[in-house]
């Protein structure tokens, strides 16, 4: 599993990583958190947010610098994105599926369609994301039936995509298609395909609990035409393998997520209880609520060091699926529980939607789904427990 990326960026703790720590801290005080509440609770999506950050290279984070992108360490992505999450969970959803079809891309594509499509995906030019899940399959993603057919130099997709990020507001899509009905294992019939909006492809924005702002889309597929070029890969049947491999940097990144949402219930349920006064006390030198912050400020903790652990096993370029298993799992839950124990710790204001902690509550469940459910997470890091045991 590798997520090196060759280039002159200083690394985890270096001057660069401060700097751009230091960039992304003014653009999430400056251009995010004043505008957060009233986009999230109209569900309107950051346009002006989304230029900002085509500026501050985000669409290109983690690709490589020889295509345009920064070229960071998962390490340092994973940091951005804790940051960027404890102010406001959908901007960090806006780059983050976009970032995992790069990944494969350039890991899996040719030089040609390297070339050809990540210095726009990197300059913010193209954005999209992943259109896997479809609406009778979402963790057996072999059981997917959207269909391309080969038509002399063109595949025709027809099918439907649901649950799909970025798929209304950005241009692209990966999209993971049948190409042999027959094979089995049925992996073996399944590719990946880069589709572009002006193909054809119809969005139709989804309502949601939270995770408001960023557009999550149900994809239809009518005779779409898409170029043989847009096959990543040189070879139909890979596209499962493909995609999940890009899942790893996408696990790490739903885990720094979940820190970031996890720490702002933190510093938000820390800050009340201070300044909240029963029984001529603040709560916070009642013991019951001590506990509670305890256990909060543990959990951030614990999260930020395991999911630290597996963007450095990434980096490293060694098999981190059951680091970034946990981290994910982990997290995530954090951020579940942490949500819960601000909205309780704030009483009834908590369940005023004038205040973000009943935003954090509604946005934090989504973490235990995406990028694999914490079930399955479950599932592959015992898995991963026996396959190492037996070396
Ligand atoms: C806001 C939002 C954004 C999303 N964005 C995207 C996106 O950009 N692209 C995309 O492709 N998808 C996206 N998804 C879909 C998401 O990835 C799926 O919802 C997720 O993979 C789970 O699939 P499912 O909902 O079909 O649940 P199912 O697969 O039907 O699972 C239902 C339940 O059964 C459990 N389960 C399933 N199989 C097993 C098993 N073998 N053992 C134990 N338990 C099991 C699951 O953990 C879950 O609890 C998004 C979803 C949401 C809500």
């Amino acid at each position: 599993m590798t997520g090196a990326v060759e280039g002159p960026f200083g690394g985890v703790g270096s001057e660069d990583e401060t700097l751009l720590l230091d960039a992304v801290e003014r653009f999430l005080a400056k251009d995010v958190k004043p505008v957060a509440h009233a986009l999230e609770q109209a569900d309107e999506y950051p346009a002006e947010i989304v230029e900002k950050m085509k500026a501050l290279g985000l669409f290109g984070a983690t690709i490589g610098q020889r295509y345009g992108g920064l070229g960071l360490p998962a390490t340092t992505y994973a940091r951005i994105v804790e940051r960027v999450s404890a102010v406001w969970m959908s901007v960090s959803g806006i780059f983050n599926s976009h970032l995992i079809m790069c990944a494969a891309i350039e890991r899996f594509g040719s030089e040609a369609m390297k070339e050809s499509l990540l210095p726009r995906l990197a300059a913010g030019e193209l954005r999209g994301g992943i259109a896997l899940t479809e609406p009778d399959c979402g963790t057996d993603l072999q059981a997917i039936r959207t269909r391309a057919v080969r038509d002399g130099d063109h595949y025709v997709v027809n099918g439907t995509k649901q649950w799909i990020t970025n798929a209304a507001e950005g241009n692209v899509l990966a999209v993971l298609v049948r190409t042999d009905p027959e094979t089995t294992p049925a992996h073996r019939g399944i590719s990946l395909l880069v589709v572009e909006k002006s193909a054809g492809y119809v969005a139709r924005r989804l309502k949601k609990l939270g995770y408001r702002g960023v557009d999550t889309a149900e994809v239809a597929f009518q005779d779409v035409r898409v170029p043989v070029a847009g096959l990543v890969g040189d070879q139909e049947g890979r596209g499962l393998q493909q995609i999940l491999s890009g899942l790893a940097l996408g696990r790490i990144n739903v885990a720094a997520r979940g820190v970031g949402v996890a720490d702002a219930c933190l510093q938000s349920a820390l800050a009340y209880a201070q300044q909240r006064h029963t029984f001529g006390q603040p709560i916070a030198s009642h013991q019951a609520i001590q506990l509670k912050l305890a256990d909060m400020a543990t959990r951030v903790e614990a999260g930020r060091l395991l999911t630290d652990k597996a963007a450095a096993a990434y980096d490293s370029g060694r098999r981190c699926d059951l680091e970034a298993g946990m981290a994910k799992l982990f997290s995530t839950e954090a951020a579940v529980t942490n949500a819960m124990e601000a909205l309780r710790i704030h009483g009834a204001s908590g369940y005023s939607s004038d205040n973000d902690v009943e935003r954090f509550y509604r946005d934090a469940p989504l973490l235990a789904i995406g990028e694999g459910t914490n079930e399955m997470q479950r599932i592959i890091i015992a898995r991963q427990l026996v396959e190492r045991a037996e070396g």
